[in-house]
């Protein structure tokens, strides 16, 4: 019996170190397998250390598989910033600047390579936008005119985040704070156009109430021919505004086969009606004899150009009207005189509403301001366009342009 102990001995440290020396094996093949790229087959191992190998490489997979669906969600982010039609700033601690998208870069003069790290302050120096920042009270958005683009409007809103972030929008307002200059000033014309014939009503009424026995007879009569001229020139600047209002916002217009004889004729005589035989005014009709479109915006804006072509030539000049069909098909109303011209550096704005050459002598003809206005959006919805060539004291020429598909259409 105690001849074999010794063996047993012996035999149970063989094993020992049988499982020392592959333990010690193992645990080198994880070393090195862990030590390689996430995604390297596992060491072939059997046993518990092969158990041990999977879990652990389905451990790393699991956190690679983390890391890449949370580098996509990231990407995914900065796409649609990027995308975003406004600009994008990521303001960290001291509004220094982590992140800009393209739109930021282009609007506030940031450089992604080169202003990251950089105070946003230090790059985009206006005072109003520095005030805005350093003020802290983001509650409203700050309207900047850029210094960089004159001209641009800017609307800048800084939006906390996260610990002492910021997120900046900044968005290019140029063309809103353009239409709603352009309404007020809409607002401030007509009240002042309306104003001038109020008052003189107004004094009209007043003279009244004073008593009409004091007046003469030609008194009364010249005091109610001129309350009358001002209220037929209240008359006409409402109804232009009313036309003007429903080519702006109506649908477009209701189409249909126009006959251009009917038309012609009738603006030809509105102005002769007008002229009362102070030009000769000649019509020649070459033109084809359908269009389609709308009758009464065509007749108004074909009216307009002639009574305007009446009322800035003096008396003796000639008008011509002429319907013609171009080489390349359009369809061209023309209206030629040799009035009073205009300088060049007024023609581009003359379908500017209320835009006038001259205030005086247009509104002792009877002008709006807004007839050309009318012409330009009749045109328009017409698919059509307006040209003006002129020269002071020589005469004006002005071409109502139509397509050629509404010729062959009709
Ligand atoms: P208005 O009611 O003042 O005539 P319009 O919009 O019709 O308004 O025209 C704008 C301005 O264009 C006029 O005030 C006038 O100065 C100028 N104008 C238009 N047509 C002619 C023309 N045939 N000859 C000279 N000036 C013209």
């Amino acid at each position: 019996m105690t001849g074999i102990l010794p063996w047993i001995a012996a035999g149970l440290l063989l094993v020992l170190v049988a499982v020392v020396l592959r333990d010690g094996m193992q645990l080198r093949r994880l070393i090195r397998w862990a030590r390689q790229p996430i995604g390297t087959p596992v060491p072939d191992a059997g046993g518990r250390w092969g158990d041990a190998f999977v879990a652990l490489h389905q451990r790393a997979r699991g956190a690679a598989e983390q890391r890449e669906q949370l580098h996509e969600a990231l990407e995914r982010f900065r796409q649609a910033a990027q995308a975003m039609p406004d600009g994008v700033v990521i303001l960290g601690r001291q509004l220094v600047i982590e992140w800009a998208n393209g739109q930021a870069e282009h609007l506030l003069g940031i450089d992604n390579g080169r202003d990251v790290g950089a105070p946003v302050i230090n790059i985009v120096r206006e005072p109003n936008f520095v005030a805005y920042l350093q003020g802290q009270d983001y509650a409203t958005p700050r309207l900047l005119r850029s210094v960089r683009m004159p001209g641009q409007s800017l609307q800048v809103r800084a939006v906390p985040f996260g610990q002492g972030r910021l997120m900046l929008l900044v968005r290019d307002v140029t063309q809103f704070e353009r239409l709603e200059t352009m309404r007020r000033d809409f607002v401030a014309n007509v009240s002042h156009e309306l104003k001038t014939p109020l008052t003189v009503v107004s004094g009209f009424i007043d003279t009244l109430g004073d008593g009409w026995s004091d007046l003469s007879p030609d008194e009364a009569k010249h005091l109610l021919t001129l309350a009358g001229e001002q209220a037929s020139r209240m008359r006409h600047l409402i109804e232009d505004l009313l036309t003007l209002s429903a080519l702006e916002t109506d649908a477009p217009p209701q189409e249909e086969q126009v006959s251009m004889a009917a038309v012609l004729a009738d603006v030809r005589e509105e102005a002769v009606v007008l002229s009362a035989g102070r030009h000769e005014i000649v019509l020649v009709d070459n033109g084809p004899p359908g269009l389609l479109g709308n009758p009464r915006e065509l007749r108004s804006a074909f009216g307009n150009l002639a009574s305007n072509a009446v009322r800035y030539t003096p008396a003796g000049g000639r008008i011509d009207l002429l319907w013609q069909r171009e080489s390349n098909g359009e369809a061209v109303f023309t209206v030629a005189d040799n009035g009073i011209g205009i300088e060049p550096q007024h023609i581009g704005r003359l379908t500017e509403r209320f835009y006038r050459v001259d205030r005086g002598r247009s509104r002792e003809t009877g002008g709006t301001g807004l007839g050309l206005a009318i012409v330009k959006h009749v045109l328009e919805r017409h698919g059509g366009r307006l040209h003006v060539e002129s020269k002071p004291g020589e005469g004006s020429r002005f071409a109502a342009r139509l397509p050629a598909r509404r010729v062959a259409a009709a």
